[in-house]
């Protein structure tokens, strides 16, 4: 067996001890006699499992009491359709648009109500954050939405927006349990696992309770209802219940490493050995507003789209797979999310070394 350093911005790379386990109960789940991908959702075996990693994910981010946990389908951007859905009482929103998933999810909310773009960093290809301390907050606005970490783009907020009162709701996809957050600053926090947490297939919702009721836009589907969910317990219909087993895998991997505060001192410090290097290179450079660098994601260029290409194909050649930059924007990118162990990112950057010495 040879495992590559994964460096894919989702799926991607999951805690090698995780897969282990789940290898281990493959066939037989703690004395089941069969695998949890064969079990009945309403069996208590699957009640535990899925309690257990509500129970982890709730410690891990310390998520007050009046916030409901929904472990949903459809990824994130079926959440680009239910946020509105449900929070559009207004059918007014106010969008800061820092990369492609806030544009789609901007775009999306135009179905159902106003949906404003009241800050951008388009101009400068998403490359840094909009000044958010004093924004053109709609009076009337339902939310304010941001995408947290961009993923594409390799930034991130460091400070939340002022939403002058307003509910703030934000896309974690690919900063998901990389760092403490305060969960009582936001009236949404959702993410699609597959970046940083577990398989694809899993999108988990962590909403304050006020914010589900029955007044949701006319029309919206029973399944697109956070009531729905929130009223039995992610099970309303069968849950993604593999997704959601390893999901609790990596939790209580997470307790092991020390929590939220040893993963976000951990991934400083991965971060900071491929930053430093960019910053001292003078083939590869970062792509990013240095005050807005991502812990996660790192787009880098040499400014040689031939050169570009040749340093992919090297790097996945010597164990460095995924590096090549999304389609949209071309370079490289390498997203060193919390399972990239920190060998991963010393022996990326000794091998961009021995590269920028033969080109
Ligand atoms: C990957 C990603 C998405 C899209 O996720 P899907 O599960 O494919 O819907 C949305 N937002 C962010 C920040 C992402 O990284």
């Amino acid at each position: 067996m040879s495992r590559v350093y994964n460096f894919s911005a989702g799926p991607a790379v999951l805690p090698e001890e995780v897969l282990k386990e789940a290898a281990a109960e493959m066939l037989d789940y703690q004395g089941t006699g069969m695998s949890v991908m064969e079990m009945s959702h309403r069996s208590k075996a699957y009640q535990r499992i899925i309690d257990e990693a509500e129970a982890d994910l709730r410690e891990l981010m310390r998520i007050p009491d009046n916030y409901k946990v929904l472990f949903l389908q459809g990824g994130a951007h079926q959440q680009f359709a239910m946020v509105p859905m449900n929070l559009m009482k207004n059918k007014v929103a106010d969008y800061i648009i820092t990369g492609q998933w806030a544009k789609k999810a901007w775009k999306e909310a135009q179905l159902y109500g106003k949906a404003n773009a009241i800050a951008s960093s388009e101009d400068g290809t998403f490359s840094y954050i909009p000044d958010c301390t004093d924004l053109p907050i709609s009076g009337d606005a339902d939310y304010v939405y941001i995408c947290e970490n961009n993923t594409i783009y390799g930034t991130k907020f460091h400070n939340l927006p002022d939403t002058k009162g307003k509910l703030l709701v934000s896309d974690v996809s690919s900063c998901f349990l990389s760092e403490p957050v305060d969960v009582s600053r936001y009236g949404i926090i959702y993410g699609g696992v597959q970046k940083n947490i577990g398989p694809a297939g899993v999108v988990i919702v962590i909403i304050r309770e006020d914010l589900i009721t029955e007044d949701t836009l006319p029309g919206t589907p029973t399944m697109l209802k956070y009531k729905t969910h929130a009223d039995n317990g992610s099970m309303y219909n069968t849950p993604p219940a593999y997704g959601i087993y390893i999901c609790g895998k990596v939790f209580k991997w997470l307790k092991r490493q020390g929590g939220l505060e040893a993963m976000k001192e951990y991934n400083e410090k991965k971060a900071a050995i491929l930053y430093d290097f960019l910053d001292r290179s003078k083939l590869f450079k970062g792509t990013v507003r240095k005050e807005d660098r991502s812990l996660m994601n790192v787009p880098f260029v040499t400014g040689d789209k031939d050169l570009d290409a040749k340093f992919v194909k090297e790097a996945e050649a010597a164990g460095f797979v995924n590096l090549k930059g999304h389609r949209s924007v071309g370079g490289m990118r390498a997203s060193i999310y919390n399972a990239m162990p920190i060998e991963g990112v010393e022996k990326l950057v000794a091998f961009m070394e021995e590269f920028e010495k033969n080109n």
